[in-house]
């Protein structure tokens, strides 16, 4: 298994005048910088004393999420802990040494746990299928574990604007369900709570600012593992819209946080029954109006 690093292309910034790739570059850092602000802000992710676990798999956005929250750390209003944290799945041909020596240089607090989780997913999961889902269970677990036992206050993931879109279709479209990936959670068993800080960030940003810094990206499909086929067909569907009509992206993102209840048809956010209802008048009977039962709500007053 090639264990390279995934060179990331050259943007086309860095190929133009340097002054204006330098440039150009300052406008995206600064853009990044406070898009991850705001999102901090709007969701209250990161709290004065916070010790905050960073997941940093080696791909471009856990990089670029630990390099902007390292920069608004120097600058941020209140003090709060960063400590870097790897999962070595045990992949074959992992370049250990990339990530340690990355972090070391930036002189970031790290660690990197040692679980292999691939032998566990490559034994269960029938050859030629997806491992991915079984896969990030696992990866959850342990960055959950040691959490806990490190008493960290808030596990930050690098999921980006464009994943949460994704999520949001791949829950319309395979589940019937209208939800997403919020930029903040609380874990299942109710002990951790999950901040995504690139949450307003687009992913074609973060493509330039992780080839503009170099980051040493280690691939996530060194395990060989196919892309999910509907994420992948979401995916497609995203860049055919952004193509034909680009800002499409950001206004369904957008969207995602201006729900009204009251426009969407779930009793349980909204008391549509409460609507125009008479003090006094009996409630429906559902089975009995089901069923075709005359004088089932008992104010038909017919003889
Ligand atoms: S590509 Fe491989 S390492 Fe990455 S999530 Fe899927 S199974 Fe896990």
């Amino acid at each position: 298994m090639n264990a390279a690093v995934l060179p990331l292309p050259e943007p086309p910034s860095r190929r133009a005048d340097p002054r204006i790739a330098q440039r150009e570059q300052g406008k995206l850092a600064k853009r990044l910088r406070r898009q991850v602000g705001q999102a901090i802000a709007d969701f209250g992710m990161i709290e004065a004393g916070d010790k905050v676990m960073v997941c940093l798999s080696g791909g471009k956005d856990s990089y670029t999420m630990l390099d902007i929250l390292l920069q608004l750390q120097r600058k941020a209003p209140v003090p709060f802990e960063l400590v870097a944290v790897n999962l070595d799945q045990k992949q074959p041909g992992f370049p250990e040494h990339v990530l340690p020596d990355y972090l070391r240089a930036l002189g970031v607090p790290f660690h990197i746990i040692e679980q292999d989780t691939y032998s566990v997913v490559s034994r269960v999961i029938p050859e030629g299928k997806t491992m991915c889902s079984l896969c990030s269970r696992l990866r959850r677990g342990a960055l959950y574990a040691y959490a806990a036992e490190h008493g960290f206050t808030k596990i930050a993931l690098g999921h980006h604007r464009d994943d949460l879109v994704a999520t949001f279709f791949l829950n319309l479209f395979h589940h019937a369900k209208l939800s997403g990936m919020p930029p903040k959670l609380l874990s299942d068993d109710g002990r951790h709570v999950v901040i995504r800080p690139l949450a307003y960030v687009r992913e074609s940003d973060i493509l330039e600012y992780a080839a503009a810094k170099a980051f040493p990206i280690i691939p996530c499909n060194l395990c060989g593992s196919q892309e999910n086929l509907q994420r992948k067909q979401v995916g497609l569907m995203m860049q055919q819209w952004e193509r034909e009509s680009p800002g499409r992206i950001e206004t369904i993102a957008r969207a995602l946080g201006d729900i009204r209840p009251s426009q969407l048809s779930d009793p349980k956010l909204f008391d549509f029954l409460a609507l125009g209802h008479r003090e006094g008048a009996a409630r429906a009977d559902a089975h009995a109006w089901l069923a075709g039962e005359p004088h089932a709500t008992g104010d038909d007053d017919t003889p």
